[in-house]
């Protein structure tokens, strides 16, 4: 290790105790809520499918839940913070949510949920549960993982702008797939998976182990968790049509509503995007709520119901002591120039 790579690692882990005291010191002034969003919960993995979706380890999980807990947090149900929000009652509470429903939800988080006795929102991709195929967007990854740069690079050429200088294939594929041309996408996930040879028993495999079941969702139900809808296929819905978007979105309601029992109340938006047709949809099937992936903790003047804060967590731990003290400062600041 080179004498900066050194320093460099010195002076991170002194910011990381900055900010893990200052946040506990100005916790006890701001008292105000925030909300965790989480993807996969699992060991650390340089896989395209887990940057792309992004992932805590059960250890880093385990010291967020700390972190929130030294600060003097108390863990509640996403529904009970909306009602305190809704009545102005703007308490020093913590809701986790979980975004997609990945399996290691189930195999990693939910036994530390458990331990701490902690509820948590599962925000489902209705179509993943007991599914024998991969999602779209899975298959595209899973596919990327498998193949050789050589052989991704003249399939990207024929479907998108591909150029071989690519600095990062994560950021390349993810403007790919928020491209407006939806049958283009099917195809090249197409292509991809058949080049990858992932054939109809491997992908039936790939998917019982990557998703959740019914019967996963079932237990955890009965310990704490709340299934709330987050569309049955996770397309980026500012890329829909009006037909399209209310089809994503109904159809995971009902999903819910028919495969698992209890009407979802919230909906969280695949890829934090938005716009009027969603909101709208969202109100007319009756949904109180949407959660974004906008970082912030929740105070009087940021709060809307359809437009819900959100602070994703991911493994690199130090970001999410640095985001909570930076909002703590800006709301102390605020209101000092009131
Ligand atoms: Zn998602």
């Amino acid at each position: 290790m080179s004498q900066v790579e050194i320093l460099l690692m010195k002076s991170n882990s002194i910011l990381k105790v900055f900010y893990f005291i200052t946040s506990i010191f100005l916790a006890n002034i701001v008292r105000k809520p925030v909300i965790l969003c989480l993807h996969r919960v699992k060991a650390p993995s340089k896989s395209l499918l887990d940057r792309r979706v992004g992932f805590t380890s059960p250890n880093n999980f385990k010291k967020v839940i700390r972190f929130m807990k030294i600060m003097g947090y108390e863990f509640v149900p996403l529904d009970e913070l909306v009602n305190m929000i809704e009545i102005g009652k703007y308490k020093k509470v913590a809701v986790i949510t979980f975004d997609d429903g990945f399996k290691d939800l189930y195999q990693n988080a939910y036994p530390i949920l458990k331990e701490f006795n902690i509820p948590f929102t599962l925000f489902l991709i209705t179509s993943l549960i007991d599914s024998k195929e991969l999602l779209w967007l899975h298959k595209l990854y899973i596919s990327l993982d498998k193949l050789h740069l050589k052989e991704s690079e003249s399939i990207l050429k024929s479907y998108s702008d591909y150029a071989s200088n690519i600095e990062d294939m994560s950021v390349f594929i993810g403007k790919v797939i928020h491209s407006k041309d939806k049958k283009n996408i099917i195809e090249l996930m197409a292509a991809m998976s058949i080049a990858a040879k992932i054939d109809e028993g491997e992908e039936k495999r790939l998917a019982r182990d990557l998703y959740l079941s019914s019967k996963e969702i079932e237990e955890m139900k009965s310990n704490g968790l709340t299934v709330e809808t987050h569309g049955h296929e996770h397309w980026p819905l500012t890329n829909l049509n009006e037909e399209e978007t209310e089809d994503e979105i109904v159809s995971s309601i009902r999903f819910i509503k028919e495969e698992l029992g209890g009407l979802p109340k919230y909906f969280s938006l695949p890829y934090g995007t938005t716009n009027k047709y969603v909101i709208d949809i969202v109100k007319t099937s009756g949904l109180k709520g949407i959660a974004t992936i906008k970082s912030q903790i929740i105070t009087e003047s940021s709060v809307d119901l359809y437009n819900l804060p959100r602070i994703c967590v991911y493994d690199d731990i130090k970001e999410i002591y640095k985001i909570i003290n930076k909002y703590y400062v800006k709301y102390i600041y605020e209101k000092l120039q009131q």
